[in-house]
């Protein structure tokens, strides 16, 4: 994995670990563990073992790779990109060493050509880790909340050093009325997509959207979801919302 990406607000996926442990409902139907499973049976021996199949589902298995020979793939790419890092794991996760998410940090500051995406839901490790790591001014730092219970995400990401801070809202499961956006500079909401997903009140968004509006944070729609994505789009009021970071937060 390591390339182009079909995800709306970035680019290009960059893998330096693979593997995960589910940690709270936005993980229930994790699409990077479906997909983990089937590129183990198309013989990709990076995600060997790291999901078992529960019910009739693949699932994480808490097996977590490092992959040495990614960390320089993106000083291959020359043309500067919006390179989303892990999608298929979790920087922050437990199990991996502060001196490998250094090395990634290398890479980062290596090759200022990029933009880097880095979305987590280890926030209280983030922001545990945040001073013994040297910041890039390409490093874009997010915390994914799906519902109320884990806002207090938000909180450790406002006391890391990440020069550029976003929260990732999706899958959108229930409201954020007190959606505090104090020193966040961009957020992306969507409701849930695939089998099984979990259906979004439109409701909810509108007032994630109008909260970015009245504090000048951009807001990026990424889609209404569901079984469909395609047919239900990403259209809110007549319009796309397709808002990024101004240059100036970069
Ligand atoms: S943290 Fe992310 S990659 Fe890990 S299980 Fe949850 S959704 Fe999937």
């Amino acid at each position: 994995m390591g390339d182009k990406s079909s995800i709306e607000w970035t680019e290009a996926t960059w893998n330096p670990v693979a593997g995960c442990t589910v940690t709270s409902p936005g993980c229930t139907n994790c699409y990077a563990m479906r997909l983990a499973r089937r590129l183990e049976a198309m013989g990709q021996p990076k995600y060997a073992g790291t999901t078992r199949i529960s019910g009739d589902r693949p699932k994480w298995n808490g097996v977590i790779r490092l992959d040495e020979g990614a960390l320089s793939l993106p000083k291959s790419w020359k043309t500067g990109r919006a390179i989303f890092v892990n999608s298929m794991s979790d920087l922050f996760h437990e199990k991996v060493p502060l001196n490998f998410i250094r090395r990634v940090f290398d890479t980062m500051w290596e090759t200022p050509q990029h933009t880097y995406q880095i979305l987590t839901k280890r926030a209280e490790r983030l922001e545990e880790l945040s001073e013994n790591l040297d910041w890039p001014s390409n490093a874009w730092m997010g915390v994914s909340v799906e519902n109320a219970d884990y806002a207090y995400r938000i909180e450790h990401l406002r006391r890391t050093g990440a020069p550029v801070k976003f929260l990732s809202l999706e899958p959108l499961l229930g409201p954020l009325e007190d959606l505090n956006l104090t020193e966040i500079d961009w957020v992306i909401a969507g409701g849930e997509s695939g089998p099984g997903a979990r259906p979004m009140n439109a409701t909810w968004l509108r007032s994630i959207r109008d909260r970015c509006e009245a504090a000048n944070v951009p807001f990026h729609f990424k889609q209404w979801g569901g079984v469909n994505k395609k047919k239900s789009g990403r259209t809110l009021d007549g319009r796309i919302w397709d808002q990024f970071p101004a240059p100036a937060a970069v």
